[in-house]
C-alpha cells in the first residue's frame, strides 16, 4: 500500500491547503488570531516575570551573602582583636582560628584569605590560605578594591566549580580582617548560589508550562465559541444556498431569543414570502397557460368552419368581380396563417402544461432532411434559393421522434428560404461517436449579436416589416428550441449582420445518454465568407458532387 506521504511530493500540497483552510474556515481563522495574541501576550508576560523573579532571588541572595559575610568576619575580628600571638606558629594558629570563627559563622565553606601587599615585613606573618577552586576565580579587580577598601565589604558575581564537573553560579564577597602584630589580611568568602539558579529555572519551567496550557485552553475556548457563533451563520448561508437553488421550503430553525433567533425568524419571513410571491406567479402563470390553451381550443372550432366557409369562397373566387377575388386569397391567407397561429399556441401551450410526451422511433436522420428539402423545394425555387443537402455521415438510425425533428427541420428551413435573400441554402448532416447533428447555412441578411440573443423568445422577430412570403408566427423556433430539449439535444445559432446565418440542431446517439461534442461545427466553417466565396464553395462542391 502506498501512502500519499509516501510520495515526497505531499508538503507541495501544504501551502495551498493552509492558505484555502485560513480562506474558507472563519472558525480556523478567529483561532489562529486568537493564539498569536495570547501567545504574545503570555510570552511578554512571562518574560517580564522570569525577569522580575530572577533579579529579586539574586538580590535577596546577595543581601543575605553580605549579611552573613559581614557577621562572619565581625565574630572573627573580635576573636584576633582579643588575641596577644605575636610570633610565627602563633601568628598561623591565629589566622587558622579566625578562619574557623569564619566558617562556623557563615553557611559557606570556600573561605580565602591573603595578606595585603606592601606592608612591613618584620616577623614571619602567617601564609595565604585558600579553599580549592576558590582561589582561581576572584579577579584581579576585586582584589584591589579589596586591598584599598578596608573594612569595607565587595562583591562579585563569579562561576563556582561545580559538583559534577560543571560550573556552579555564585558569588564572592571580600573584606579586610586585621592580625594584631601581622597586619591586614584580604578575605573572601564565596557564596553558591546553585539552588537560587535552581529555584529560578524551576519558575521558569513552571511559568512556561503553565503559560503553553493557558495558550492551549484558550485556544480550546475560542474553537467552542465560534463554533457556537459560526455554527447558526453556517446554516443560514447553508439554507440561503438551497433557497437559491430553488427549494422553497427550507426554513432555519429558530431557537431562543437571541440575535441569531431573529436572523432565523427575519430570515424565514423572508423565505416565506418570496415562497407565497413564487407560488402566486406560478398560479397565475398555470392559469394564463390554461387561459391561453382553453382560448386556442375554444377558437378551433369556430375556426374549423370558418376555414371550410373560406376554402369554398376561396374555390369560386374566378367567378367573383376582380376586387372580390382579391379579397377571396386575402382572407385565405389570412385564415391560414391562423391556423397555422393557432396550431403553434396549441403546441406550445401543451409545452407549458408539460403534457408533451416524446414518440420515439427509429430515424434516419439523412433521410429525413432529404425528404424535407423536397418539401421546401417549391417554396425555394419561388424564393430563387438553390437547397442542397450534403451528408458526410448520419446513415443511420437514430431514436427521435420523427414528427418533432421534421418540424424543427422544416421551420429551420422555411427560415433559410424566407431570410436568404434568393442566395443557396446549405443542409448539412453529420455524425460522431456521441451525436447526429444537422445544420442549416444560409447567406441572407443575418443577425446582429442582439438580435441572436432573442432569436429563440416566443413571438419575437427581428424586424417586424420584413417582407414576410411564409407568414411565421414567431413561435417556430421557440417550439423548436423545445423539440430539441425535449430529445437532451441542443439548438444553436451562428449569425452574423451580411453573412448569413447557420442553424444546429445536435441530438444524442443514444437518448438520455450525454452529447460530448456536435459533430458540426459552430460557427461554420466559412463564418464571414462573402457572396461571392459562398458562391464559389457551393460551385467547388457542387462539381465535386457530380
Ligand atoms: P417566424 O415564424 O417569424 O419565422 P421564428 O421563431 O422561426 O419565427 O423566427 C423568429 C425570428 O428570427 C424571425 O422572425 C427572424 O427575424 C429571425 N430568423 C430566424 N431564422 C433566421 C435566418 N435564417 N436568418 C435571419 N433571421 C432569422
Amino acid at each position: 500500500m502506498r501512502y500519499r506521504w509516501m510520495d515526497g511530493e505531499w508538503w507541495r500540497q501544504v501551502p495551498p491547503r493552509l492558505t484555502r483552510l485560513w480562506r474558507t474556515s472563519l472558525q480556523v481563522r478567529t483561532v489562529a488570531i486568537t493564539l498569536l495574541l495570547t501567545g504574545a501576550a503570555i510570552l511578554v508576560t512571562g518574560v517580564y516575570m522570569s525577569l522580575s523573579i530572577s533579579n529579586d532571588l539574586y538580590q535577596s541572595r546577595l543581601d543575605q551573602a553580605l549579611r552573613d559575610s559581614s557577621r562572619a568576619t565581625t565574630t572573627a575580628q573580635s576573636t584576633l582583636n582579643a588575641s596577644d600571638a605575636s610570633t610565627g606558629d602563633a601568628g598561623r594558629n591565629l589566622l587558622n582560628s579566625a578562619l574557623q570563627d569564619v566558617q562556623s559563622a557563615t553557611s559557606s565553606r570556600l573561605i580565602a584569605a591573603y595578606r595585603v601587599p606592601g606592608q612591613d615585613a618584620a616577623t614571619p606573618s602567617p601564609p595565604d590560605r585558600s579553599s580549592p577552586g576558590l582561589n582561581d576565580v576572584i579577579s584581579s579587580e576585586l582584589r584591589a578594591e579589596v586591598q584599598k577598601g578596608g573594612t569595607k565589604q565587595f562583591y562579585q558575581s563569579v562561576a563556582l566549580p561545580g559538583t559534577d564537573g560543571n560550573t556552579d553560579p555564585g558569588l564572592v564577597v571580600g573584606t579586610q580582617l586585621t592580625l594584631p602584630s601581622y597586619g591586614h589580611y584580604e578575605l573572601y568568602i564565596g557564596y553558591n548560589l546553585r539552588d537560587a539558579e535552581n529555584t529560578l529555572v524551576f519558575v521558569q519551567n513552571t511559568l512556561a508550562l503553565a503559560g503553553l496550557a493557558l495558550i492551549l485552553l484558550v485556544g480550546a475556548i475560542t474553537w467552542v465559541i465560534v463554533r457556537f457563533v459560526v455554527q447558526p451563520i453556517r446554516v443560514a448561508a447553508e439554507t440561503s444556498e438551497r433557497l437559491a437553488a430553488g427549494d422553497l421550503a427550507v426554513r432555519i430553525p429558530e431557537r431562543g431569543e437571541d440575535v441569531f433567533a431573529s436572523l432565523a425568524r427575519s430570515f424565514n419571513g423572508m423565505a416565506d414570502s418570496l415562497q407565497s410571491q413564487i407560488n402566486q406567479l406560478a398560479t397565475l402563470s398555470q392559469l394564463q397557460q390554461r387561459f391561453v390553451s382553453d382560448v386556442s381550443h375554444e377558437l378551433r372550432t369556430p375556426l374549423t368552419t370558418i376555414r371550410l366557409a373560406g376554402d369554398v369562397i376561396y374555390d369560386q373566387r374566378e367567378s367573383f368581380p376582380p376586387a372580390t377575388e382579391r379579397t377571396a386569397e386575402l382572407l385565405h391567407t389570412q385564415i391560414e396563417r391562423f391556423d397555422r397561429l393557432l396550431s403553434d399556441l396549441l403546441e406550445i401551450s401543451r409545452y407549458d402544461a408539460g403534457s408533451v410526451a416524446l414518440e420515439p422511433e427509429p430515424t434516419n436522420l439523412v433521410r429525413l432532411a432529404d425528404d424535407t428539402v423536397d418539401e421546401m423545394r417549391t417554396l425555394a425555387d419561388q424564393n430563387g434559393s438553390e437547397l442542397r443537402l450534403d451528408a458526410p455521415g448520419g446513415y443511420f438510425d437514430v431514436a427521435m421522434d420523427p414528427r418533432r425533428i421534421r418540424r424543427v427541420v422544416r421551420n429551420l428551413l422555411g427560415n433559410a428560404i424566407e431570410h436568404g435573400e434568393g442566395k443557396p441554402v446549405i443542409v448539412t448532416v453529420d455524425s460522431n461517436e456521441s451525436a447526429v447533428a444537422l445544420t442549416v447555412r444560409d447567406y441572407g441578411l443575418g443577425m446582429s449579436q442582439q438580435e441572436v440573443n432573442h432569436v429563440f423568445d416566443r413571438f419575437w422577430r427581428a424586424d417586424p416589416s420584413r417582407k414576410r412570403t411564409i407568414g411565421g408566427t414567431g413561435l417556430g423556433l421557440a417550439i423548436s428550441l423545445e423539440d430539441a430539449t425535449l430529445h437532451a439535444g441542443w439548438l444553436q445559432v451562428w449569425s452574423a449582420p451580411g453573412a448569413g446565418s447557420c442553424f444546429r440542431l445536435t441530438l444524442p446517439r443514444v437518448i438520455g445518454r450525454e452529447i460530448a461534442s456536435s459533430p458540426l461545427p459552430l460557427p461554420p466553417f466559412d463564418a464571414g465568407a462573402t457572396d461571392a466565396q459562398a458562391e464559389s464553395a457551393l460551385g467547388a462542391e457542387t462539381e465535386a458532387r457530380t
